[in-house]
């Protein structure tokens, strides 16, 4: 038989990025697009124009041989659509978009408290500010079916039509409880809960095959499986191929931020730490304000390649920093209020970096210890993701504090991760074949 080469589809926050692997997980195509000025307009309009100018982009050969694909989006994007048409009933709600205090607040009146659905910036926030606006009431009043969608569900039905299936990662904020495989009674008994999709699969589950309108738009074979999806950071979690519990990944970003495989699961809203599921495992997550970004203030990445080569590890420099770009942090301290700590300064830069990454590694320390502290699994290797990812002494110095093996991870895009899901969901749907 031929070949077949899995598309991961990622739809993040600043462009969208086509990611074609083959059964080994080598690369055979890679593609990414910003979404263009028109994007903000009309954000459906662009996500769909990028989606198949991504796929028009790509070989055709590699095209007409793709198994199977799976879309990450950004997490917590929503979208109100007429299920019998596609049509959108409203502009989308983006996923930093905060709602207002009346949405808040009706999510607090019927979630478990500080439930990850009652963020402002929340799905079922989004979904509450379209109820108390009669959004869907007055589109279902003139003859549509509304349906609410998450930006990934929404890209997988322009391919598969299905206007009802989500994934229990795109579901966590809403409301949906992974650990049930069900929405939870408090959710599933609102008036508007017969918007929700109601088919939410695990990242990679095989859904259904591509259209026969989406195969010849797009020249993939009408035999192509689309996947169950996720959210964009899980997806370039999912990248690095972590598969043991112990085992994270920490992103030295603009900010700091690690995910645990762990086979408890652990959410502490004060902390700002959630839980996904992956397989039979939880990715636990939080995020540090500390990271590049106060890095970036201070030096150019030139300057930072050529300080740290001045770095002497066997001499600590003994500054005690909390690198912060303002005050306010969650995790792992919880403290709204506090400062930025980098003083005293010392003349020699070399030696002013050497502590901001000395305490950075000491954060991120923190940061497992207390996920440890939580309930979480005890971390076991640590891969790292982002711009810091290259810096060998900043690794050997969070080899130290951390007391696990640091290595670099391979791979970081999102769209590599959701190629890897769509293999596996594309294997899945093999083997179940050859049972029948
Ligand atoms: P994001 O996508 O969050 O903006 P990136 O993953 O692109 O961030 O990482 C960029 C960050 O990496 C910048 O804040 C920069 O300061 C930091 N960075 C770049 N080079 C180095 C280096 N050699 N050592 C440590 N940090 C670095």
């Amino acid at each position: 038989s031929t070949s077949k080469y899995f598309l991961g589809i990622d739809f993040g926050t600043s462009g969208a990025r086509v990611t074609v692997i083959d059964d080994a997980g080598s690369t055979a195509a890679d593609h990414k697009q910003g979404y263009g000025p028109d994007g903000a307009a009309d954000w459906a309009a662009a996500w769909e124009r990028v989606l198949f100018e991504l796929v028009a982009a790509l070989p055709q050969d590699v095209v007409a041989n793709v198994g199977a694909v799976a879309f990450d989006g950004t997490s917590a994007t929503a979208m109100l659509v007429d299920a019998a048409t596609g049509r959108q009933l409203a502009p989308p709600k983006l996923y930093n978009e905060a709602q207002g205090a009346e949405a808040v607040a009706a999510a607090k009146a019927i979630a478990p408290a500080s439930h990850t659905a009652t963020a402002s910036t929340s799905t079922l926030c989004k979904l509450l500010a379209w109820h108390q606006a009669g959004t869907w009431q007055a589109a279902a009043a003139a003859g549509a079916h509304p349906r609410l969608l998450h930006q990934a569900d929404w890209l997988a039905y322009l391919l598969h039509g299905r206007p009802d299936v989500s994934d229990w990662n795109n579901a966590l904020k809403l409301g949906f409880d992974p650990a049930a495989e069900a929405y939870p009674q408090w959710l599933s008994s609102q008036e508007y809960a017969l918007l929700f999709p109601s088919t939410v699969v695990a990242p990679s589950a095989p859904v259904a095959a591509v259209t026969a309108a989406a195969a010849s738009r797009t020249g993939l074979p009408r035999s192509c499986m689309v996947c169950g999806g996720t959210t964009d950071s899980i997806a370039a979690f999912v990248a690095a191929g972590v598969s043991q519990v112990g085992e994270a990944v920490t992103s030295l970003g603009s900010t700091m931020a690690v995910k645990l495989l762990s086979e408890e699961r652990v959410d502490d809203a004060a902390y700002g730490v959630y839980s996904h599921r992956l397989g039979d495992s939880w990715l636990v997550g939080g995020a540090s304000n500390t990271g590049g970004a106060v890095l970036r203030q201070h030096f150019s990445n030139e300057q930072l390649q050529q300080l740290s080569q001045r770095i002497n590890l066997a001499q600590p420099s003994g500054l005690d920093y909390y690198p912060l770009v303002g005050p306010g942090e969650r995790f792992p301290v919880n403290d709204p209020g506090m400062q930025p700590r980098l003083m005293p300064r010392p003349d020699d830069d070399a030696l002013f970096l050497q502590g901001m990454l000395e305490s950075m590694s000491r954060i991120e320390a923190q940061a497992y210890q207390l996920l440890a502290q939580l309930g979480a699994s005890k971390v076991t290797s640590v891969l790292t993701a982002g711009g810091g990812a290259v810096n060998d002494k900043w690794t050997a110095m969070r080899e130290a504090a951390l007391g696990v093996p640091v290595r670099p991870a391979q791979q970081g895009e999102a769209s590599y991760g959701a190629a890897l899901l769509a293999r596996a969901g594309w294997r899945q749907h093999n083997s179940a074949g050859q049972q029948q």
